[in-house]
């Protein structure tokens, strides 16, 4: 296999580089975010192995990029350890999967094997909708290229109904997926969230893309 790992610690980098040589596999090193993003784009790599903490350009913007270039190559995350938050983000940003550091080399080769078996999978991470675009990871929401500031909630919301385009939803199914405090799910905070969501997204631009649909609950059209 044709490996890049992108690692800004020298003494780990060289070592990750030579015991993959050893396993049979071409493995090259970047030691930068910037490396990183030129390598990929220029040669066909099986899978990348991608530290998070580097200098400059992170792991995690560094795969944000490559994903929005449409450069599908498997990526598995090297994070630090417990750092649960950097787990949920990196899949966000478009990774496959990840790895804790410090882990064993027999695990790092078990993962890179199983992410090259499934090969890349297109996975755009914008959620699009007509000309309202969603990019979770960066907590942005855009309708063409008007910037739209929402809140935490309304933002949840309008990710569900996005990744879920054309679809009516009930008002429990949006709850379930934009909430998760139970008591919250007695009063109509649907409704409110959704009439925040139409001021916002809808109505300074003259649209009516989020729609009532009787007796069920609401949908979102392109
Ligand atoms: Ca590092």
């Amino acid at each position: 296999m044709r490996l890049l790992v992108v690692e800004d610690e020298p003494k780990l980098g060289k070592l990750l580089v030579r015991g993959l040589g050893e396993e049979g596999h071409a493995a090259d090193l970047a030691v930068t975010g910037d490396e990183a993003l030129w390598m990929a784009t220029a040669a066909p790599y099986d899978v990348i192995v991608l530290d998070v903490m580097l200098p400059g350009l992170d792991g995690m913007a560094v795969c944000r990029e490559l994903r929005a270039r449409e450069v599908w190559t498997p990526v598995l995350m090297l994070t630090a350890r417990d750092a649960i938050d950097d787990r949920v983000k990196g899949l966000d940003t478009g990774a496959d999967d990840y790895l804790t550091k410090p882990f064993a080399f027999s695990e790092l080769l078990a993962r890179i094997r199983a992410l090259a078996r499934r090969g890349p999978s297109e996975r755009p991470t914008l959620l699009q909708v007509g000309d309202l675009t969603l990019d979770p990871a960066a907590h942005r929401v855009m309708r063409g290229e008007q910037e739209i500031d929402l809140s935490a909630k309304e933002f949840g919301l309008l990710e569900v109904f996005m990744r879920n385009p054309g679809v009516a939803l009930t008002r429990v199914q949006l709850l379930d997926g934009a909430w998760d405090l139970a008591f919250e799910s007695t009063s109509n905070v649907v409704d409110v969230y959704v009439r925040y969501l139409r001021e916002k997204i809808d109505r300074p631009f003259n649209r009516t893309t989020l729609e009532t649909v009787r007796g069920v609950g609401y949908r979102l059209v392109p």
